[in-house]
């Protein structure tokens, strides 16, 4: 097997405390396969000594490449930089904080290498110690992205062996709000899914506030569908209906002389019709504010220092 070249690509944000042990424990697993290797660690803007440990591990560890953003531009952003500079046959886009089992990679590779897949993903079999809130967010959110778009991303995770065929087709995709999991669901090829237990985060904390992960869950209904538009269009089609009916009977009880009474309910018509045109304007300026951000076309990350990384890194 030595003759391949596998990158291993790794967010980073925060984990100055773990990340020395995380690399050198892949590292450990990946030494036995004997394959040639490349860590390319993104320092996603951290404010710790993150940057700092990373210039020492390539010191310590052979193939390990830096790339620091000028701030924090989210994981999705740090991962396509990764893409953008890997040099290897095939990549693993993994978590630094070993919550995604580096001892999965030598059967990803095998799957790969003998099997010919060419998206090897890991899925989560059960989700860990997350709260019940996140359990019942989560399956909610896969519920509407499934409905709406068809991708079936139910317990998939970040944690995926891609080819590098693959990863020329998602570098292709422009789009400046990214969604790593769905594009590379919607990119298709030979895949295949290993499923794994979610260890407990060793050292720190989780770093996706609630609102940040509202803000993806919006980013990838909109990215992948446009099904939300449509339920307003149906509603208003539903309403006008509605209104057709009351009109009928308004009118026939009026010929038959029978004063409109009704307070209440031109009331709460009002209110039901007033919030439904809030919530669909909404829907609407969600749609027009992602083409705006699309429009803007600016770069979806800005590097500050790079080291042992190939030029034209800068998206
Ligand atoms: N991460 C990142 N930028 C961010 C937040 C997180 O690069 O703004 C990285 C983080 O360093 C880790 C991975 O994304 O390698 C997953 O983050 P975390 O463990 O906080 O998320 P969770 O495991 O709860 O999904
Ligand atoms: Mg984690």
């Amino acid at each position: 097997m030595k003759d391949f070249f596998l990158s291993i690509i790794i967010p980073v944000y925060e984990e100055g405390e773990a990340l020395a042990e995380s690399i050198r424990t892949i590292d450990g697993v990946l030494a036995p396969l004997e394959i040639r290797r490349e860590f390319i660690l993104v320092d996603d803007g951290s404010t710790d000594q993150s940057w700092q440990v990373i210039k020492e591990l390539a010191q310590e560890v052979p193939g390990v490449c830096g790339l620091r953003f000028t701030r924090n531009f989210g994981k999705e952003a740090a991962i396509f930089a990764g893409l953008a500079v890997m040099n290897g046959d095939a990549c693993v886009v993994m978590d630094a904080d070993l919550q995604h089992p580096p001892a999965l990679i030598p059967e990803m590779v095998r799957l790969w290498r003998e099997e010919g897949y060419q998206v090897v993903e890991g899925v989560k079999r059960t989700r860990g110690q997350e709260g019940l809130k996140n359990k019942i967010c989560a399956t909610l959110f896969y519920r509407l992205l499934k409905s709406f778009s068809g991708i079936d991303l139910n317990n998939a995770t970040d944690f995926k062996l891609l080819d590098k065929r693959v990863v020329s087709a998602l570098l292709q995709m422009e789009e400046r709000n990214t969604f790593f999991r769905g594009m590379a669901n919607w990119v298709g090829y030979k895949r295949a899914s290993i499923p794994f237990d979610v260890p407990a985060r060793q050292v720190g904390k989780s770093k996706w506030s609630t609102w940040g992960l509202f803000k993806l869950a919006v980013n990838a209904i909109t990215s992948f569908s446009s099904m939300p538009l449509q339920i307003v269009t149906m509603l208003g089609v539903l309403f006008l209906l509605g209104s057709f009916l009351l009109g009928i009977q308004t009118l026939y009880m009026k010929i038959k002389g029978v004063a409109v009474s009704g307070f209440t309910t031109v009331i709460l018509l009002q209110l039901i019709v007033g919030s439904t045109l809030m919530i669909s304007f909404g829907i609407i300026g969600t749609y027009i504010a992602r083409i705006f951000d699309e429009v803007k076309a600016r770069p979806r990350y800005l590097l500050a220092e790079t080291f042992n990384v190939k030029d034209s890194a800068n998206d």
